[in-house]
């Protein structure tokens, strides 16, 4: 299969990781017989300095016209006082904006062999983790009218939280069709014993769940899920919310893994087209100096490849790979531990590569 694939390469470490996603996926084209055609358009602080615009229009055209997208990360303090509708991140805002992204899949998987860098007890992580979280992210709170005015003679702000039927409709079905790729289990997080929006939320996750009688199903409050998530994260599969509860409970679950260089995320449309990123910024921290995990760009690609591509094998080859490159004792400075064995950003991408099959 012929695949078009624009990369963002972005700010900091980005143009570092993504060199080791694609290192990853010519080996898997190589080996699968497919062929990767990759076309490099400049966003966030490196397109500013070019064009002073954090991605431009032919840009967007061109993730508009590819088979998907694959993003290191933008931004870094040189950029921190350009004026706001300038500022790297608007480029992210716009690209999902242009591309209709309005499901984020973040999976947060704890690999055994990294057990250790897991806040939590060992005896509640030693089975591992292994969920995924479905974020609406186009509507609700984050995209409502906001106001801010005098009443009374005091100040008062206002942000409006609304959901259509069509907008849970379609990202009801995403985390639907989602659980059937996994193990068809699902929970859909709202706030529905307060919200008028979470009690639509949760009637349209009912109907859709007769279309899916093999997905076992469950409504859970977002106040519980977040305590669920630390006493028993091994409970959860999937798990559907609107934006900012998602917002919340993504980066709550994140953190279960300690260890933010290694999750992948995926932003996808109701077309094939999707982007695909790791969940981390740009650490300029680190930058230039190979030694920054590009395991989270690279498990990225292969959910490009499950999504976008329906390229399951290959995705499931990649995953293995890393897997296997940890149970080797591979491991970046961010995951480090004792007697294991420290390699670099350049040297991780290797060996994930030298590990496929
Ligand atoms: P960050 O995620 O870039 O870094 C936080 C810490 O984690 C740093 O110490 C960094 O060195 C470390 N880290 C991150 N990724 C790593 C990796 N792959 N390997 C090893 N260590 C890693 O967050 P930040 O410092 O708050 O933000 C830095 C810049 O990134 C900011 O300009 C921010 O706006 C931007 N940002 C971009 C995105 C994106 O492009 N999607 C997301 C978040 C932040």
């Amino acid at each position: 299969m012929k695949k078009n694939i624009t990369v963002l390469r972005g700010d900091g470490i980005g143009p570092e990781i993504v060199n080791e996603a694609i290192k990853v996926l010519d080996r898997v084209a190589e080996i699968y017989g497919h062929e990767f055609v990759y076309t490099d358009v400049l966003m966030g602080g490196c397109s500013i300095d070019k064009y002073g615009v954090p991605i431009t229009e032919e840009g967007i055209e061109k993730c508009k016209s590819s088979d998907s997208v694959l993003l290191g990360a933008v931004g870094g303090p040189k950029w921190d006082n350009v004026e706001p509708s300038k500022r790297p991140e608007k480029a992210l805002l716009r690209v999902r904006k242009e591309l209709n992204l309005f499901a984020n899949l973040r999976p947060t998987k704890l690999f055994k062999q990294v057990c250790e860098a897991s806040p939590l007890k060992k005896e509640i992580v030693e089975n591992g983790i292994d969920l995924l979280i479905v974020r609406e992210l186009t509507g609700g709170i984050y995209f409502g009218k906001r106001s801010t005015s005098e009443v009374n003679g005091e100040t008062v702000a206002t942000d409006e939280m609304s959901y259509s039927y069509s907008e849970i409709e379609r990202i009801g079905r995403v985390a639907f069709e989602t659980a059937m790729k996994r193990n068809k289990k699902l929970a859909s997080v709202d706030k529905a014993n307060v919200l008028d929006s979470s009690r639509l939320w949760r009637k349209v996750m009912h109907e859709l769940s007769k279309e899916y009688p093999e997905v076992e199903y469950t409504d859970a409050l977002v106040d519980s899920t977040a305590m669920q998530l630390i006493k028993n994260p091994g409970q959860f599969d999937v798990i559907v919310t609107e934006n900012m509860f998602g917002d919340i409970l993504s980066d709550e679950a994140s953190m279960l893994t300690g260890s933010l260089g290694m999750m992948p995320s995926a932003s996808l449309s109701d077309t094939t087209l999707g982007m695909y990123e790791p969940i981390h910024g740009s650490a300029p921290d680190i930058a230039g100096l190979d030694i920054a995990n590009p395991l989270g760009t690279i498990l990225s690609a292969a959910m490009m490849l499950r999504y976008s591509f329906d390229m399951m094998k290959e995705a499931d080859a990649i995953e293995q790979a890393v897997s296997d490159v940890l149970d080797a004792g591979y491991r970046t400075g961010d995951i480090m531990q004792e007697g294991m064995i420290r390699v670099g950003c350049k040297a991780m991408g290797d060996a994930v590569a030298a590990a496929l099959r």
